[in-house]
């Protein structure tokens, strides 16, 4: 269940190990696609084309079942789950063997206005829709004569200063100044760009100094950063936050954090206090040696910290995801042939974080970099990561034709509304 970072994975694992007569693997989403997430931001940003950063999962699993439905309800008591296709009917399908692998959702939290006015920044049609409607931002903002409403366009609200929230502002930040450059109307310094954070830093993935030079950057490119703030309120486009910070803002994005899949919930499956699968460092369910877990929604032990910490779990990234599936699909594969799984171990290796064309920062193998080298580290690193030999091409040379032909700056709006032009016409 899922394609995503731990689905495809696994699944690309279990079809180059097995014979074909040894098992059949069914991969079940609702998306026909596996996400790159880590590439989202520049895919927002316009220096990736969106379509490159999603690996579709019937061509690349071809020795797989690719199932496009939602799981709606997990019975391992009778191996069975129910899902929901995409033409609304129910069915039941039965299985052997369960890999749960169904990622994380969006945080929320009871914030007037969030529901109504937020958006995440998890999804492809989420970059797609930001980018459109930050480009539709300025294409307004252009055109109205009401000061107070062209204040309220040029106002873009990110809430959450991790990796999502952070590398989403700032390349769509760098996109809109490169921007205006063909709007007469507008100078990037009337352009607003707001970060707030909870907790007193930013990037938590990377080391202290590395969050501060970020906030340092960001505040040179005169983003204004709350730290230790929460947001109180966003009702009708009205942000309030807790230091009596007023103003309006047309554009809210909402990337605080991700908690596991709801799904879950449904299931007859034990869950710690956060919703996550309880996991062994085998990446089997506790006590439920034929159900397999890894990724956003599993509790996995991490064994390179328990010294530390007995209680110590891995964190929810794609350095854990992948790494994680490689050696499930080899366990499931032993288990199979009678032999004995072997623990996950895997010591953090660091992160990288775009923060715009050209600026970076990294802090991996305990080697520290800043702005255009950290740049490079996270290109370098990601194009190595994205599934496929057709992704890594057409994601290098996306890179090769935006440095030498400049970033595409076209806002697609229309695609949000497509048949709008018809009715106008079909209304004469
Ligand atoms: C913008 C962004 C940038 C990031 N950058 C980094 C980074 O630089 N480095 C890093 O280490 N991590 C990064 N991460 C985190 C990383 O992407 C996740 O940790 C990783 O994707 C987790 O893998 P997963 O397989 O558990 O979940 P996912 O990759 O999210 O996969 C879950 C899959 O389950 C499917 N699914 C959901 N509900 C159902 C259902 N009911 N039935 C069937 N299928 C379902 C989804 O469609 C999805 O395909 C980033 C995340 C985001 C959002």
């Amino acid at each position: 269940m899922g394609g995503g970072y731990v689905g495809l994975y696994t699944a690309l694992g279990l079809q180059r190990k097995l014979k074909g007569n040894e098992a059949s693997v069914t991969v079940i989403d609702p998306q026909p696609h596996m996400t790159y997430q880590p590439f989202l931001p520049e895919a927002a940003a316009g220096a990736i084309e969106p379509r490159h950063v999603v690996v579709p999962l019937r061509k690349t699993l071809k020795r797989c079942h690719v199932l496009t439905a939602r799981v709606t309800r997990i019975e391992h008591a009778t191996r069975t789950v129910e899902i929901e296709a995409p033409d609304g009917h129910h069915e039941r399908v039965e299985y052997d063997i369960l890999v749960v692998a169904l990622g994380s959702v969006a945080r929320l939290m009871p914030i007037p206005g969030l529901a109504e006015q937020g958006i995440s920044f998890k999804t492809i049609g989420e970059a797609i829709y930001l980018r459109n409607h930050v480009m539709a931002k300025l294409d307004a903002a252009a055109t109205t004569r009401d000061p107070e409403l062209r204040r309220k366009l040029l106002t873009f609200t990110f809430v959450g200063g991790g990796f999502a929230g952070i590398e989403a502002l700032a390349e769509l930040e760098d996109m809109a100044r490169f921007a205006t450059r063909y709007y007469n109307e507008l100078e990037p310094t009337d352009l607003r760009w707001v970060l707030v954070e909870a907790a007193g830093r930013i990037l938590p993935e990377v080391r202290e100094s590395l969050g501060v030079y970020t906030v340092l950057q960001l505040e040179k490119r005169g983003i204004e950063v709350y730290l230790s703030t929460l947001a109180k309120s966003f009702e009708n486009g009205h942000v309030v936050l807790s230091d009596g910070t007023e103003f309006d803002s047309d554009t809210i994005v909402w990337t605080a954090g991700v908690k596991s899949n709801p799904v879950l919930a449904t299931s007859d499956l034990p869950l710690d206090e956060r919703g996550r699968l309880k996991a062994t460092a085998t990446l089997q369910v506790d006590g439920m040696p034929d159900v397999w877990t890894a990724g956003d929604n599993a509790a996995v032990p991490d064994l390179s910290r328990i010294a530390e910490d007995p209680n110590a779990l891995c964190a929810p990234n794609a350095q854990h995801a992948v790494r994680q599936a490689n050696v499930m699909a080899a366990n499931i594969v032993a288990v199979l042939r009678d032999r004995q799984p072997k623990d996950y171990f895997h010591k953090n290796v660091g992160s990288v974080a775009s923060l715009g064309l050209h600026k970076g920062v990294a802090d991996v193998y305990n080697i520290k970099a800043k702005g255009f080298v950290a740049w490079g580290m996270h290109r370098g690193y990601h194009v190595a990561r994205v599934p496929t030999f057709n992704r890594k091409f057409r994601v290098v040379a996306d890179w090769l034709l935006s440095g030498l032909l400049r970033r595409e700056v076209i806002s697609m709006g229309q695609i949000n509304n497509p048949r709008a032009e018809f009715d106008r016409v079909s209304r004469g």
